[in-house]
């Protein structure tokens, strides 16, 4: 995919969003949207998303009290983290009954690391992940492919292979934001697992989703599995799909998750927030399940299945993450309306 099958953003594009206010999701807001997604029917599973979690406090609660106060309810508790708090947070972390911990890790070069976020400080990663992974936490790794930035891969899955860690790799995904250095930083998957992955596997498992993309699994010698999304089954012939501006470049399904934000507006696109609806907890789970059918149709029973309840409970972050050689963010919630680090106090990056 090339940036030149994209339309052009303009003033009208869909998706951007107000401003949203500084406040965390609070802690009533967030036991409330995890019940009434598990009273519509959905699995008893939360996804603590971006922007940074780890820096969530309310009522006297980090985040490993929130995800205690979760867990205890029955709800199984995921957090994805850029891991700059892990140095602080792992060992917590380790004793509240978190069932997932994902961690962003785009690169094992320590000057690149500080291009890409920004803000981050590598060795105080790397101490964080290591103290995490000796704790036995049940730690998975996300890292975006760059083009010429991938020689430093297997130095990541030696790590995952010592530990039998996940690794899941991700193509660059289209937006507004970036659509003018899309073409020049976009890396498919594919040539890098020919290159450093297949020569480390035992076994390929192919994952079939009924609600989302596929997968394809490498379990690797010794240990560790390598993990890449496939695009080809994506469905765009349902609204409102099949009329977006963003058909072309999208490279997520509709109601691949439910993700809602601390004003408690949901939505089931990661592009469109202008698809977004009201959350209300008081109305109990009927009008959500009525909001997702007129969404979702026929879909409605696989996606409470399969799908995911994702809670974005800060809007703001402490890195600000860019494409190397780039000012452009590539973070998906850069059209939300969030609160990011200005990076323009930053020394201009080299190409
Ligand atoms: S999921 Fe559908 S509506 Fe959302 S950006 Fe992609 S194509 Fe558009």
């Amino acid at each position: 995919m090339t940036q030149t099958t994209v339309p052009a953003p303009t003033s009208s594009t869909p998706g951007a969003a107000r401003e949203m206010p500084r406040q965390p999701m609070r802690l009533p807001a967030a036991l409330a949207a995890a019940r009434l997604w598990r009273a519509a029917g959905g699995p008893a599973e939360v996804e603590l998303g971006a922007l940074e979690p780890t820096l969530w406090r309310d009522s006297g609660l980090e985040i490993d009290g929130l995800i205690s106060r979760l867990a205890q309810e029955g709800f199984r508790v995921n957090l994805t983290t850029n891991g700059s708090t892990l140095h602080r947070l792992a060992d917590r972390l380790g004793r509240c009954g978190l069932s997932r911990l994902r961690v962003s890790w785009h690169t094992t070069d320590p000057a690149l690391f500080r291009q890409i976020t920004g803000f981050g400080d590598y060795a105080r990663f790397e101490r964080g992940i290591t103290r995490a992974a000796a704790l036995g936490l049940p730690l998975a790794f996300n890292r975006l492919l760059f083009k010429d930035r991938c020689e430093d891969l297997p130095r990541q899955l030696d790590f995952i292979q010592h530990h039998g860690l996940r690794l899941k790799l991700y193509d660059l995904y289209w937006t507004p934001a970036i659509a003018a250095d899309y073409g020049r930083l976009y890396q498919p998957w594919a040539p890098i697992i020919r290159r450093h992955v297949l020569p480390r596997t035992a076994r390929i498992e192919r994952v079939r989703k009924a609600s989302g993309r596929s997968r394809l699994r490498f379990h690797l010698h010794g240990g560790g599995v390598v993990e890449v999304k496939l695009g080809s089954q994506v469905d765009r012939s349902a609204e409102p799909c099949r009329r977006c501006p963003f058909q072309k470049a999208c490279l997520e399904s509709h109601g691949d998750y439910l993700r809602v934000d601390p004003r408690l507006q949901a939505s089931l696109c990661y592009l469109r927030h202008d698809l977004a609806f009201p959350l209300d907890p008081a109305g109990g789970a009927g009008p959500l399940r009525a909001s997702l059918a007129a969404r979702l149709g026929p879909a409605l029973p696989a996606f409470l299945r399969q799908g995911c309840l994702r809670l974005i409970i800060v809007p703001f972050c402490n890195q600000h993450c860019s494409l190397p050689g780039s000012a452009g963010t590539w973070c998906l919630k850069a059209s939300g309306g969030y609160h990011y680090p200005r990076r323009e106090r930053l020394p201009t990056p080299a190409p």
